[in-house]
């Protein structure tokens, strides 16, 4: 797939950077984990040219996968790091985040609060969910394209999605009203 679309980043330590003219109208997706940006938001993924951002405690062997995602959909960016940037923090910016509510993983529901707060704060944030235990799941069009996906890119978490295929199947998008 045609590079183009991904922005250079500059690596500082383990922060990757994204310029700030390319700050405006981004979609921005929080994904504690590598492999949480397939798993919980494949659609938007695929059509909305994202920047990523993972946890900035993602262990090597798992940023290595992670950033092997740009050689097969078209994102703008990956950033391991604890917050998000400064530059994204504008009401032109579409975060999404873990859901606090109905997510399961500790570190996710923290995420999920840091996504609240933004929320809260007036950012558009939606919320989305990994473990499909959410009252708003729906099918995921073509979703084996959504699990050779995973496969080429996350080889080593293979047996979570192996036999239980509700990571597969479905997916949710949920906005707070305030
Ligand atoms: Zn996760």
């Amino acid at each position: 797939m045609s590079k183009d679309n991904v922005i250079e980043l500059v690596q500082k330590d383990d922060i990757y950077e994204v310029p700030a003219k390319q700050s405006q109208n981004n979609t921005v997706i929080i994904a504690p984990h590598p492999d949480d940006e397939i798993i919980g938001v494949y659609e938007v993924l695929i059509k909305s040219n994202p920047i990523i951002i993972y946890s900035g405690n993602t262990e090597v062997k798992r940023r290595e996968e992670a950033l092997k995602l740009k050689d097969h959909t078209t994102i703008k960016g990956q950033m391991f790091q604890m917050s998000v940037p400064p530059i994204f923090l504008n009401k032109n910016s579409i975060f999404y985040f873990p859901d606090p509510t109905t997510e399961l993983h500790p570190i996710h529901r923290q995420y999920g609060m840091m996504g609240e707060q933004m929320a809260r704060g007036g950012m558009n944030v939606i919320f989305y969910t990994t473990n499909m235990n959410a009252p708003y799941i729906h099918e995921v069009q073509e979703s084996d394209k959504k699990e050779d996906l995973l496969n080429k890119v996350y080889p080593s978490q293979k047996s979570l999605w192996e036999y239980d295929k509700k990571y597969i199947l479905f997916e949710g998008f949920c906005k707070w009203i305030f």
